[in-house]
């Protein structure tokens, strides 16, 4: 088999460049682990960045994320000493960033936009693909193998795009001479439900609480996602549903506990947080892009969002490369991700830091802390900037 550009993982990175290529006459094969259904199972992101959506519009796969995505200008704090204000303040990202908003649409359905759009195109996507390595990355001829069955496939192409997530095969192609990799573990995890049931705002609530953060998130105005934290030696046998509906009423505001319509839940999961950021993010013919790159913990909503800056660079890059033989932007693509990817990792980590609770903290830690949010609170510049990067920063 043959393509220009040949990309593994049928993630939504992966599966947006594909599709953004093909519009611009640029051949692409994807291949992906794991079946379709498979894929598709996964509740992951859900907070967009307008960057995220801009590029969604522009691959012809926005029409039901902008029917259906409910556009958010702003969203909660809870935290002990907001008890004047019903026990959380509210940050105006609309007021804050000069007019940007964020778009709640599920990651589920957008890869299942993405997978339509594809198959509308006729895309190359193949599942189920074992044992899939790229080879002779340092050279001009680079190509990937697969297993289908006893059949080994081979499939040439110029470039190859590692777009499999944090846990895929690309990264590791990378010699480990050259590859430096910086990786923060936090001591704790986020277990999330997924129900189907009325959420219990319109707009997100990050708790910060003393038995730990809590965080009420939605899909749409039918499903709701709840987060609470726990230790990470927790699993999901450790809580029923009642369990976790009771520990993340104690974490709410009571007015929000109240008004929490409780059910079953449909997904149940626990992600333990981590920051991490792999460089160079190329390596000769091979790009990374997404979590194959970098991974944030889930508080600042970067993740899928920092995948679509890469594809975004990517995407140009690409462009130049074969409407105007300019290898420009491909030198540029590793230093511009990054430079991006670590203002998002501080991000994350700043906003991790400021809403958990740490299990080693000294009590000189949970002062600053405290002063660090009320700070944020009473500071139009730090509002600013939080709303700056909670919105996006510029591609
Ligand atoms: C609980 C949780 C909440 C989150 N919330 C947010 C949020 O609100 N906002 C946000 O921006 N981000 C969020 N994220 C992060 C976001 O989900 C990821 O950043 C996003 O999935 C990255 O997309 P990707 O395509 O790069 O990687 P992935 O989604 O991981 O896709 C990679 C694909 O590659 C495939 N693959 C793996 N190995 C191989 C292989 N060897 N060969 C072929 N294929 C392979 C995988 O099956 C997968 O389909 C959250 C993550 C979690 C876990």
């Amino acid at each position: 088999m043959k393509a220009d550009v040949c990309i593994i993982g049928g993630g939504p990175s992966g599966l947006l460049l594909s599709q953004l290529l093909q519009l611009q006459g640029i051949d692409t094969i994807v291949l992906e682990k794991y079946s379709r259904e498979h894929v598709l199972g996964r509740i992951r992101a859900g907070v967009l960045e307008h960057g995220f959506a801009e590029l969604m519009r522009e691959a012809k796969c926005g029409e039901r994320m902008d029917r259906e995505g409910e556009n958010h200008k702003g969203f909660y704090i809870a935290h002990d000493n907001a008890l004047d204000s019903g026990g959380m303040d509210h940050v105006d990202l609309f007021k804050y960033s000069g007019g940007s908003t964020v778009l709640v649409y599920g990651q589920t359905e957008l890869t299942r936009d993405l997978y339509e759009a594809r198959d509308r195109l006729g895309g190359k996507v193949v599942h189920n693909a074992e044992d899939v390595t790229p080879r002779d990355l340092d050279t001009d001829k680079p190509y990937v193998s697969y297993r289908d069955g006893d059949k080994v496939i081979r499939v040439d192409c110029q470039y190859v795009i590692g777009a499999d997530g944090f846990h895929g095969v690309s990264r590791r192609s990378i010699p480990k001479d050259v590859l430096r990799e910086y990786e923060r573990v936090y001591p704790f995890g986020w277990l999330g439900v997924l129900s189907r049931t009325k959420p219990v705002s319109p707009e997100l609530i990050y708790c910060k609480h003393e038995r730990g953060f809590a965080l009420c998130s939605l899909r749409s105005q039918v499903l709701s996602r709840y987060y609470i934290q726990v230790p990470l030696e927790d699993t999901t046998e450790d809580w029923s549903d009642d369990a976790f509906w009771a520990e993340l009423k104690r974490r709410v505001p009571q007015a929000i506990a109240d008004g929490l319509i409780t059910g079953s839940s449909i997904e149940k999961s626990i992600a333990p947080l981590r920051s991490f950021v792999a460089e160079p993010m190329r390596y000769g013919r091979l790009f990374l892009a997404g979590d194959a790159a970098h991974i944030v913990p889930p508080t600042g909503a970067r993740g899928l969002n920092s995948a679509a800056s890469d594809i975004y660079y990517l995407y140009h890059a690409l462009i130049d490369r074969y409407k105007k033989a300019d290898d420009t932007g491909l030198d540029a693509y590793s230093a511009r991700a990054l430079a991006r990817v670590w203002k998002a990792q501080r991000f994350s980590w700043w906003m991790t830091t400021l809403l958990h609770r740490f299990p080693n903290n000294i009590p000189y830690d949970d002062k600053l802390q405290q002063t660090e949010l009320a700070y944020l609170l009473s500071s139009e510049a730090a509002m600013r900037s939080l709303a700056e990067n909670y919105v996006g920063l510029p591609f």
